[in-house]
């Protein structure tokens, strides 16, 4: 995967007519999909995976920083990884994102990083990661720039969040997520909005259990509202607003709107891939800051089919891909390529 195939497809995507949504459909194919990914193959899994990773290396990443930069857009890079096995995967990581930093600086990218606890041990040691953490966030401070923590699934919320206080207490400059498909992202939200914090809200993409989440896609985007109103009314507050949905990118600009929030206070993120730049444009064109999430690594696999997997949403754009001509070329190209599966 070049970086020049990852962002040449990025700005291609909204021309894509098999990529617009289809929510309806998405909840039976997306199921379907979802149970199926395990046979697809890896080829086909590569070939869609390309329009969401930057490339398997930084200078691959760096590139699509750049273009997205070219077009208006700001950056978070994520090192692909989750979950470290060891305390020496950790430790890598941490070199992977100080690696990562200095090439922001180096190469004069309007870019910050975007990070997993787990990539950094969260489950094997809390205090290890928290000091793996704390030695990324430092070097961020002294070269100006910004840590955004990733929120993964709900057995590591209070972990997460305890460390981001604890790491934003040393002097950060870090952020939280919080997911607005979970019933206590309004009480977080109220008690980050206290702390002035800097917050990305998302809907959140792991499957979590009924009795702690929203599924209705309307009662997620009215937590999401609810979390972004009581995380804008806090003094010193930043909101990143995460998500593609259209509707609801519309309903946050109202809310922003009718409370008079300076657009220097919030920003819309998307994820490298999913076909949103009219809408980004048009933000950028008003003068509202844009930022897109850069996935990049090695670990492109894992991350892809845990992703498909586990967001039958997501996944239902792959069965779309494989059975669109465009989709089904890619995968017999990347097939001969890499000898199937
Ligand atoms: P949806 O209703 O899922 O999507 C709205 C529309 O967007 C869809 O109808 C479709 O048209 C389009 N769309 C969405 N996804 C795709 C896709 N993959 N390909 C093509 N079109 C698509 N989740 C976490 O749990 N933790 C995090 O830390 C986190 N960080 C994120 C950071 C950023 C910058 C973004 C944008 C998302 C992040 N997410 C994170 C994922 C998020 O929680 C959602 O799972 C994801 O954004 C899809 O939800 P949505 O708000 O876009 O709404």
């Amino acid at each position: 995967m070049t970086a020049q195939i990852a962002s040449s497809q990025f700005l291609l995507r909204s021309r894509d007519p098999a990529l617009q949504s289809r929510p309806a459909e998405a909840g039976v194919i997306g199921w379907v999909a979802s149970r199926l990914l395990p046979l697809v193959p890896r080829s086909i899994v590569h070939a869609v995976a390309s329009r969401y990773v930057a490339g398997e290396d930084l200078a691959a990443a760096s590139a699509v920083v750049r273009s997205l930069n070219a077009r208006g857009y700001e950056a978070t890079l994520d090192v692909l990884g989750e979950d470290a096995k060891d305390a020496e995967v950790a430790d890598h990581t941490v070199h992977d994102y100080l690696d990562v930093l200095d090439r922001i600086r180096s190469d004069s990218l309007r870019c910050n990083v975007s990070l997993k606890l787990t990539h950094l041990g969260l489950r094997l040691d809390r205090d290890a990661a928290k000091c793996r953490l704390l030695r990324i966030a430092r070097r961020a401070r002294a070269l100006g720039n910004f840590v955004w923590i990733d929120m993964e699934d709900s057995t590591v919320t209070d972990a997460t969040l305890e460390t981001y206080r604890a790491v934003q207490a040393d002097g950060g400059p870090v952020g939280a997520v919080l997911q607005s498909c979970l019933k206590r992202t309004v009480e977080d939200a109220k008690d980050l909005a206290a702390r002035g914090a800097t917050v990305r809200l998302c809907k959140g993409i792991y499957q979590e259990p009924r009795a702690i989440a929203f599924r209705g896609r309307e009662e997620v985007r009215m937590s999401f509202l609810a979390a972004a109103e009581a995380l804008l009314r806090g003094p010193g507050t930043f909101v990143a607003f995460a998500t593609h949905d259209r509707p609801l990118i519309e309903r946050c600009l109202d809310l922003a709107a009718r409370m008079e929030v300076p657009a220097d206070r919030f920003e819309f993120q998307a994820l490298l891939g999913v076909p949103i730049e009219d809408v980004l444009d048009r933000l950028v064109s008003r003068g509202i800051r844009v930022r897109v999430y850069v996935p990049f690594g090695e670990e492109w696999f894992p991350y892809a089919s845990r992703r498909l997997k586990e967001n039958p949403r997501i996944a239902s754009y792959v069965l779309r891909q494989m059975f669109t001509p465009r989709g089904m070329e890619a995968g017999r190209r990347a097939s001969r390529q890499r000898g199937g599966t």
